[in-house]
């Protein structure tokens, strides 16, 4: 009803472009065979390619290399199937990226002896770090072309929160190696660094350049991806705790590890000022991290609370917007445009399930001598007062509509011949023996009906309206106040329907 570009405007309600994966059974079901030649074919490369690397990063020892950065030295892992799978989790969906990257790193792992249960486990690294990518997608609609400021800034916080998940399998790693916890910080910071970087430095470029082609096919095949479900609020939280969880984690890793190192370095150490100074500051360090994570805490529940009003208040919006514009303001009779709507469905049931139905096409008589008598106010109100009798004239099924000035059409589904003319006299009658009341004048008006019943599967819905068209015409030529009935038979030529005329 209101176009699709105001409510993509009013926020996430319709975002451009929806983080929908694209499914394996809707694959399998709609695609064609190019199309899964070429998705499942590119996805299976993907899959062996990631295993070959995997194994090369053991072989080769690529994992926490140490790397100058802005003056100190830092730990990098080069992780090749990261970048594969990462990029298959933004353009496909979590699962085709999630998929190869756990059977990679499982791979991987038993292949460097670690025990199977703990390798079924750190296997989930990677799929866990992708989570929070394709949740923070699935959030909140922005673009992953690169191709502005928000889709870049975007883009480079959610990789960071999913390098922080993934690196969660450095602990595994460190703990079935038996690596203590001072090598534990260089490898865990290896990971998440490494997998932050990669994603920036190469993943990024390859997205930019990759993604509005990835983008329009997929979008030209929608049939091929699963349809949304859940609703946005839901969503969102989800991205709330996972950013929340993300930088928390993060913070408390970081300052263990570090923490315990130093403590390790000063082991030995007998220099109480030292001691104390090292202690002080270590406390600071934990109140701070505990104060950040208070105020973090409070910044996503804050910023949930904030978005939650304002997705009611969207809602609220675009539901009076909605019933504004398809509401006559005279009357509160749904408009000749929300009238169009409700006949294009029903009269497709009507053919579908072969129901019979009428429209009655009803129009005052004479209105502009009303006008002309009384003033256009009084014309109003007499339009006014027709549409409460048709309110009480009319069943909970049936839909009335001010079709145009004087001009009003009721849809009446499952009624046969007689049942639409009982209805159509009595809204003569009821108008007839009621008057108006305007500013101490009494308005006597009338109205004509015609009548236009369906039952016949050959003729369109242009047809049937003016086939009422025609019924109302009838009427007003034999004299008003009066319902002229037509049948629909599918020919429409005005000698086929002379003799089904019947007047009432
Ligand atoms: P007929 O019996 O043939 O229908 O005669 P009529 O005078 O009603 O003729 P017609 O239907 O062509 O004229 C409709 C008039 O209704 C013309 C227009 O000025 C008037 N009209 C249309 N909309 C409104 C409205 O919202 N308020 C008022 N007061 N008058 C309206
Ligand atoms: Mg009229
Ligand atoms: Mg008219």
């Amino acid at each position: 009803m209101l176009s699709k570009k105001l409510a993509a405007r009013l926020g996430l309600v319709k975002g451009e472009e929806p983080y929908l994966s694209m499914t394996f059974a809707r694959l399998r079901q709609y695609g064609t065979p190019t199309e899964k030649k070429a998705v499942l074919g590119g996805w299976l490369l993907s899959l062996v390619a990631s295993i070959a690397f995997g194994l090369l990063v053991v072989v080769e020892g690529w994992s926490g290399l140490p790397l100058p950065f802005g003056g100190i030295e830092v730990f990098i892992t080069i992780y090749p199937p990261l970048l594969i799978c990462l990029w298959w989790t933004l353009c496909f969906g979590w699962l085709w990226g999630a998929i190869p990257a756990y059977i990679a790193t499982l791979v991987l792992a038993l292949y460097s002896g670690m025990p199977l249960d703990w390798a079924l486990l750190f296997s989930f690294a990677d799929p866990l770090g992708f989570a929070a990518v394709s949740i923070g997608y699935r959030a909140i609609r922005i673009p992953r072309d690169l191709r502005s400021i928000q889709s870049l800034a975007f883009f480079v916080l959610i990789n960071f929160i999913g390098a922080i998940f993934s690196s969660a399998g450095a602990l595994i790693w460190c703990y079935t190696n038996q690596v203590d916890t001072l090598g534990l910080l260089p490898i865990w910071q290896g990971w998440w660094l490494g997998a932050f970087l990669q994603s920036m430095f190469i993943v990024g470029p390859i997205l930019f350049l990759t993604h509005p082609f990835m983008a329009r096919w997929q979008a030209e095949r929608s049939i091929l991806r699963a349809p949304e479900v859940e609703d946005l609020s839901r969503r969102v939280l989800r991205l709330v705790m996972v950013l929340v969880l993300g930088v928390l984690g993060y913070g408390f890793l970081t300052i263990k590890l570090g923490v315990e190192r130093v403590e390790t370095a000063l082991s030995g150490v007998s220099d109480s000022p030292l001691m104390n100074a090292t202690e002080v500051l270590t406390s600071t360090v934990w109140i701070f991290f505990w104060v950040v994570a208070l105020i973090v805490l409070s910044i996503g529940v804050f910023n949930y609370r904030i978005f939650t009003r304002w997705e009611s208040l969207v809602d609220a919006l675009m539901a009076e917007l909605t019933r504004l514009a398809q509401t006559d303001h005279l009357t509160g009779l749904p408009n000749r445009r929300s009238m169009a709507e409700v006949l294009e469905t029903q009269f497709h049931r009507f053919s579908r399930y072969g129901e019979s139905g009428a429209l009655l096409m009803v129009d005052l008589d004479y209105f502009k001598e009303i006008n002309d008598r009384y003033g256009h106010a009084a014309g109003d109100q007499v339009i006014k007062c027709f549409a409460d009798a048709v309110r009480s004239a009319i069943r909970l099924e049936d839909t009335a509509s001010r079709w145009g000035g004087e001009e009003f059409l009721i849809l009446l589904p499952r009624v046969n011949q007689e049942g639409a003319h009982a209805l159509a006299e009595r809204l003569r009658g009821l108008v007839q023996d009621d008057a108006v009341d305007y500013q101490g004048q009494t308005i006597h008006y009338t109205v004509s009906i015609g009548i236009a019943l369906h039952e016949d599967e050959g003729a369109t819905l242009d047809d049937w309206i003016s086939l009422a068209d025609d019924a109302l015409y009838t009427a007003k030529q034999q004299g008003r106040n009066q319902v002229v009935a037509l049948e629909n038979r599918g020919g429409n030529s005005a000698a086929d329907r002379e003799d089904s005329v019947s007047v009432g």
